[in-house]
């Protein structure tokens, strides 16, 4: 492939995220496999460029209206599956693949259904829902270390994973291209009723307008006892934890922030700890919502929330 030929030029990223708020590109480009991304990759280094990656474009924020330097779109899909693991490419949709393990008695991915993003990002930012997440099933990631020009693999533990963080977010040169996920045999009405029962939950908890999913990143116990041990006890006593962490979305309600809105974007009623874009919203107006949340939260609980969304483009 020769780069040069596919790369468009002042491109429209608002139909790329679900938030359905963008900025133009400087140089676009989408690619479908490892050798187009790499090309692209180094085309961006070869032309001194900033470089930004881009897939199902369902965690950011899109906070600039010309992003200059090359956004690179990951799209596409390729899977093998041998035996209990399935090797996917990264542009491959995480649910897509949810689905695929499901019809195949493949336990692991129950909890990833309607989940809108791609693999590589879901790895990325170590995805998960219902108790689950994306590293209980990664067993090796293929990534191009841009900085040394060469693929990596990486086993479990090296990938670095904690609560909505891996390696990847930490080292900006590492691009993953495709991931190993081992996954096991059950039965298949198990599997299947688990899966439906997590989609009917989703369906009815979250809100249906664009948006980004979850803004903030949930609280942990043990974190929330170092900023306010008080709150931390008061919210064990009332058994609000589950599996050591409460939804920010049930602090942001008790602030009686649901429904607050500005310019085009709102404070979901359905779930407070999404913003959605209601009416042709501008990043700004989904940022002066957030830091909205922020001091009240800092007001009154003398806590730090932290953003599971990314803000792409600077
Ligand atoms: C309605 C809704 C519901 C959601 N529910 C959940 C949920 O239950 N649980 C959950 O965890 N998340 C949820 N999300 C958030 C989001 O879908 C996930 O975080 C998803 O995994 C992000 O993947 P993506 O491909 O969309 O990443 P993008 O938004 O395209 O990118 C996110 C970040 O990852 C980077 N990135 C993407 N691909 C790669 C790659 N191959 N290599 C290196 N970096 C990469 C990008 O540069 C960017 O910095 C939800 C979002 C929405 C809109």
């Amino acid at each position: 492939m020769l780069v040069e030929k596919i790369i468009k030029k002042n491109y429209d990223l608002t139909p790329l995220t679900t938030f359905k708020i963008g900025g133009r590109a400087e140089f676009f480009v989408l690619v479908k496999n490892q050798e187009e991304l790499i090309e692209s990759i180094n085309w961006a280094k070869r032309n001194k460029l900033p470089l930004l990656l881009l897939a199902g474009g369902s965690n950011i924020l899109i906070t600039k209206k010309k992003i200059r330097g090359l956004v690179i779109k990951i799209s596409g899909e390729k899977y093998s599956i041998k035996g209990n693991t399935i090797s996917a490419w990264a542009g491959t949709g995480l649910s897509k693949l949810a689905r695929i393990a499901i019809g195949l008695s493949l336990s692991g991915l129950e909890w990833a259904l309607g989940i809108p993003g791609s693999l590589g990002g879901a790895v990325r930012g170590n995805a998960g829902a219902y108790g689950n997440d994306i590293s209980q099933q990664v067993s090796e990631v293929v990534a191009y270390d841009a900085a040394n020009d060469r693929l990596v693999k990486l086993n479990n533990q090296a990938c670095g994973f904690s609560y909505r963080h891996s390696i990847f977010k930490q080292n900006k040169n590492l691009f993953i291209v495709s991931v190993k996920l081992k996954l096991s045999q059950g039965p298949i009405d198990e599997i299947k009723n688990s899966a439906k029962k997590n989609l009917v939950h989703r369906r009815r908890t979250l809100p249906g307008e664009p948006s980004a999913g979850c803004i903030f990143k949930n609280l942990e116990y043990n974190k929330l006892i170092k900023e306010n041990r008080d709150l931390a006890d008061g919210l064990e006593l009332k058994g609000l934890f589950r599996g050591g962490k409460i939804g920010t979305g049930y602090l942001i309600n008790q602030l009686g922030l649901k429904g607050k809105s500005r310019g085009g974007a709102k404070i979901s009623e359905k779930h407070a700890n999404f913003i959605v874009n209601i009416k042709k919203a501008n990043s700004q107006d989904v940022i002066s919502l957030i830091n909205l949340i922020k001091k009240k939260a800092k007001n009154r609980y003398k806590i730090n929330l932290t953003e599971e969304i990314e803000y792409f483009g600077g």
